[in-house]
């Protein structure tokens, strides 16, 4: 990826950088190569949670497949086209976080970053982001411009431009979609399926019956097993029972010491945003 000089760049990070790089060093170093802004996706997590709940509560006729994983969306439109109707029609944290970038950053070219090929894909479909890159091609950046990972004297801001400081931080691992939903009033606990892997997913996908699988009302799917932690363009530099530690630490360090800087990022704010999607 070049950076134009008369052009100014917002990188959009996906939650699963902390189970790779040190935080702050990683917001410094995304900026050091010439974005001017640097996000987390946890305020566009949210609006997709208060879609997903929305639809949840209202419409029951068939099991519901959360969305967000492409790679899973892929195997359904190609192998089980008559499930699309199942998957949730709202954006992933990706899709809803660049409608909100639009909102907030009108002149800024939207780049996402984040451990997956196939986000590539998504973000083609959907519009609004000019550029993906996978976690591989960032280290190629970084080495490219020579941006090591110690920061001796930094120069700029080293947090992220805060718009939420969020609880969606657990967004990347499996389940973290329904444990932030907050679904007690809608729904109960059996009637949620948290799976990961594509050998499980097909399994569940072969077993459906007239738009329903067993009891399920939301199947919580991912393809990489364990979740975006496990993506295919992430460094496996801690085993996995690590990087699920490191996701953890870092929400439990951000609410507990970032919480006064995240004052955006309410509903209210994402007014006037339609987060829903076409399959
Ligand atoms: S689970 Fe894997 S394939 Fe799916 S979005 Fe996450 S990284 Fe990509």
């Amino acid at each position: 990826m070049e950076f134009k000089k008369d052009e100014k760049y917002l990188c959009m990070l996906a939650p699963s950088f902390v189970s790779v790089y040190e935080y702050p060093e990683i917001v410094y170093r995304i900026r050091a190569l010439g974005f001017e802004k640097v996000v987390e996706v946890t305020f566009g997590a949210k609006m997709t949670n208060i879609n997903y709940y929305e639809l949840l509560k209202n419409q029951t006729d068939r099991t519901w497949i959360a969305s967000p994983c492409p790679t899973l969306v892929n195997m359904i439109r190609g192998k089980y086209p008559h499930l699309v109707k199942n998957l949730v029609p709202v954006h992933s944290p990706m899709g809803s976080m660049a409608l909100i970038c639009k909102k907030f950053f009108p002149n800024y070219k939207v780049v996402f970053i984040g451990p997956c090929i196939t986000k590539k894909m998504e973000a083609k479909e959907i519009g609004m982001i000019d550029n993906v890159l996978t976690f591989t091609e960032l280290e190629e950046l970084f080495k490219k411009y020579n941006i090591s990972e110690k920061i001796e004297n930094p120069k700029c801001q080293m947090t992220f431009d805060k718009l939420y400081n969020d609880y969606t931080k657990v967004y990347p691992l499996s389940g973290g979609l329904s444990s932030t939903l907050k679904y007690k009033k809608i729904l109960k606990k059996k009637e949620i399926l948290v799976a990961d892997g594509t050998a499980n997913i097909v399994k569940i996908l072969d077993g459906f019956k007239d738009g329903y699988y067993k009891k399920y009302k939301f199947l919580d799917v991912l393809s990489c097993e364990g979740g975006c932690i496990n993506g295919p363009c992430i460094e496996y530099r801690y085993p996995i029972k690590e990087r699920i530690k490191r996701v953890k630490k870092y929400k439990e360090y951000a609410t507990r010491y970032e919480k006064d800087l995240g004052r955006s990022g309410r509903k209210i704010d994402a007014k006037g945003i339609d987060f829903t999607r076409k399959f």
